[in-house]
């Protein structure tokens, strides 16, 4: 039997709040002590070796077998020194989430010697059974095998949990054919060719530069709830977020949530977690109360993207792991309560040299500005270009519940640019200057245009994709993704966008145009061309709806027909050319997220009719029955209908509503099977998205009705006021 609502409500009452003790006060005292990074590195490693692993990093060439076994060599001792007994390689299968198994140092050899060992081929190849991980018909059973490679730009790092110690070695996960069955190739790959395509760019501007990478800083939304009460919703425990549920009374009408004060169990559960996150090399700096009532949010500095996203991987992982010894449960979900906001993942990305500019940043000189604008209009073209694929990367059953659902950004992908971005927009595209000069005095003008104006950019929180003074911040990502499709796609388009006008530029310089100038023709173009995308006003209106059907503009409410994009031609020949998903990956990976779309709605479906048949149900026909046999009580003594008009009201609307639940269940139920004949996958999930979810709102309806009318003392299911309140 699950936990009823009312123990959960009592152990509550007892909770005591764990003491967090962190190594240091001082962070930086033990912030990547579990990492195998610069420093772990150049203390247990040669400088000959040390050296070899970074230019890897650098510039991505194979380390050699002997250099191999120096590092894994190093990475035992070191693991072993933080009491590492096993090792792992960690991978991020299509999922989403991540993946380990674990192998023990520790090693029987044939003549009875025991020892721990870790070799070469241990550290740059394993193959962990890939069969039950999603590929998307990539790799049948019968060729079962996957492999995990190490991937050395993400550093080790041992994880701790409780007293176990496991050193974890970032890995992709391909198939025996090197076919991408995890997210993190891709990426990669993304990365490089918008290194390549950027230094093109960027060496029209400054021929120091060789080296350019993605930086991403995330913002991680998310409510924190008690453990007792979550277990005691079996909607919550199993899918994430609250399928039956009437509004509570107060919810999030005040706002007074939002960077109110942190309840103490919560600021210790904060402390907690980002004291593993500091160990671990997680860079986590803010922590707040989010807008609805138990939601919060954290964030840290922004990396180089490959880093920061594994960061959020692990993130997540132990997001969860320390809210169990808090007896408190972590929801990810995108919209785990109707009524109140759901939880986003605010991606920030931006681009930096390895001379150290931010290339998203406007600079001071004038020509160093033109740089700026190169990039900043570049994105604006690309997302312009492929607004259908990035919303396409956002995809999911979770997320169809926020995106357009009045707190967060809607299905339509815009960008905002700011006032002072869209003044100088504005006077690029109508500047009448032909000439580069007048242009140069143009833009010397503009660059005038104190910083602080452009970094002043109102934050409008109503946009999916806004410019905030020296990034972008694309703020449709659900809570649970990860950032990994997303950004994969933004790398891709952009790296697209710069060849693209690195080859106009170049085609009018070879007409003879100068350089400077042909770079500012190639842009004001470019503005022109992408107007459309931009838009500075309130994305929640239904204004904006209209407006954008005018603009042409995609508007894809359902995360199933949103995905097709992935496998559009433009996509297919996008990804492909820029040897980001090869033709199989791009629809093995677009069937494993179909897949998984259609999964969620079933697991739910199967938790409402369960929830309403053995547990509502029986809690309304029980409390029916009291008030029928107080109904027949006053009968026998003589009293008339008047005395008993409120009983039998009810009486009657509980039978109303509990019909209507069990019809609306069976209408789910027939809307499933259909769904599961729509005959191939895509429009399998499409059916389930614009047919089987609606049904859940009518049973919802009838049963959100009946908690209203139910004896208080009898309702089975911790109710919004207690999840929400109740700490
Ligand atoms: P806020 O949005 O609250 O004003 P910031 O703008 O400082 O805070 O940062 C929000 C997030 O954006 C943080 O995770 C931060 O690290 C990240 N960020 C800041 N600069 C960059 C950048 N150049 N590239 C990527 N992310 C960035
Ligand atoms: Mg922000």
């Amino acid at each position: 039997m699950s936990v009823s609502r009312f123990q959960a409500m009592d152990v509550i009452e007892n909770r005591l709040v764990p003491e967090v003790n962190a190594p240091s006060a001082n962070i930086s005292e033990f912030f990547g002590c579990n990492v195998f990074g610069d420093e772990a590195m150049q203390a247990f490693m040669s400088e000959e070796t040390y050296l070899s692993v970074k230019a890897t990093v650098q510039t991505g060439q194979k380390l050699t077998r002997e250099v191999a076994e120096k590092v894994a060599e190093a990475m035992k001792a070191w693991a072993t020194s933080k009491g590492a007994t096993h090792y792992t390689h960690w991978f991020q299968p299509l999922t989403g989430r991540t993946a380990e198994k674990h192998d023990s140092f520790f090693t029987l050899r044939p003549d009875g010697t025991v020892l721990e060992e870790f070799s070469a081929e241990a550290l740059v190849q394993q193959e962990p059974d890939g069969s039950s991980f999603p590929g998307g018909g990539m790799r049948s059973t019968f060729e079962a095998r996957g492999y995990t490679v190490w991937d050395p730009s993400s550093p080790a790092f041992v994880l701790e949990v409780g007293d176990g110690r496991t050193l974890c070695i970032p890995t992709i996960f391909t198939t025996y054919g090197g076919d991408a069955m995890d997210y993190k190739l891709p990426l990669l790959r993304s990365q490089t060719v918008l290194e390549q395509a950027s230094i093109a760019v960027c060496k029209m501007f400054d021929e120091n530069v060789n080296h350019v990478h993605a930086t991403l800083g995330w913002e991680q939304e998310y409510f924190l709830i008690d453990q007792a009460l979550f277990r005691a919703r079996p909607d919550l425990f199993y899918a994430g977020r609250t399928l039956l549920g009437a509004s509570s009374a107060k919810g999030q009408q005040f706002e007074d949530h939002y960077f109110g004060s942190i309840p103490e169990r919560v600021y210790a559960y904060m402390r907690d977690l980002e004291t593993e996150c500091h160990k671990l090399g997680i860079p986590v700096r803010t922590r707040h109360n989010e807008v609805a009532p138990a939601q919060y949010e954290l964030a840290p500095m922004f990396e180089e993207i490959n880093i920061a996203i594994d960061h959020n991987q692990l993130l997540m992982d132990i997001m969860d792991r320390v809210a169990g010894r808090h007896k408190l449960a972590v929801l990810l979900a995108e919209k785990p309560f109707n009524f109140i906001n759901g939880s986003g993942k605010h991606n920030n990305w931006s681009m930096a040299t390895d001379t150290g500019k931010n290339l998203l940043s406007p600079g001071k000189d004038p020509m160093k500005n033109l740089q700026f604008l190169t990039f900043f209009v570049n994105v604006i073209r690309a997302v312009y270009e492929h607004a259908d694929l990035l919303r396409a990367s956002v995809a999911s059953a979770g997320n169809d519940h926020r995106l357009g659902a009045n707190e967060a950004p809607p299905a339509i992908v815009s960008v905002f640019a700011g006032e002072g971005m869209t003044r100088i927009l504005d006077a690029v595209e109508n500047g009448t200057a032909a000439r580069f000069d007048d242009m140069a005095s143009e833009m010397e003008l503009l660059s005038k245009l104190p910083t602080m104006e452009v970094h002043n950019t109102d934050r409008n929180r109503t946009s999916p994709f806004a410019f905030t003074g020296n990034k972008f911040e694309i703020r449709m990502v659900g809570s649970s993704a990860s950032c990994a499709a997303p950004m994969t796609v933004m790398n891709t388009i952009m790296a697209q966008q710069l060849k693209n006008f690195k080859a106009d530029v170049d085609a009018l310089m070879a007409g003879g145009t100068a350089k400077e100038e042909a770079i500012i023709k190639v842009l004001r173009r470019y503005i022109g061309e992408s107007k459309a995308i931009r838009f500075e006003g309130d994305g929640y209106s239904n204004e904006w709806k209209e407006e954008a059907a005018r603009r042409g503009l995609p508007n894809v409410p359902n995360s199933a027909q949103a995905l097709g994009a992935y496998v559009s031609p433009k996509a297919v020949e996008l990804f492909t050319s820029n040897g980001v998903l090869t033709d199989k990956e791009l629809q093995a990976h677009f069937s494993v997220k179909l897949e998984k779309y259609i999964k969620d709605i079933q697991i739910e479906a199967s938790l409402l009719r369960e929830m309403v048949l053995t547990m509502v149900l029986p809690a309304c026909v029980e409390y029916q029955n009291s008030l029928l046999q107080n109904i027949a009580l006053q009968k026998e003594i003589g009293l008339d209908k008047d005395a008993y008009e409120a009983q039998l009201d009810i009486v009657e609307k509980i039978s109303k509503h509990l019909n209507g639940a069990k019809k609306a269940i069976d209408r789910l139920h027939k809307a499933i099977h259909k769904a599961e004949s729509a005959g191939g996958l895509h429009d399998e999930a499409i059916a389930f998205g614009l047919e089987v979810k609606p049904v859940f709102d009518e049973v919802r309806k009838h049963v959100d009705h009946l908690e209203q009318l139910m004896d208080d003392q009898q309702w089975p299911l911790p109710k919004m006021r207690e999840l929400l309140f109740v700490r």
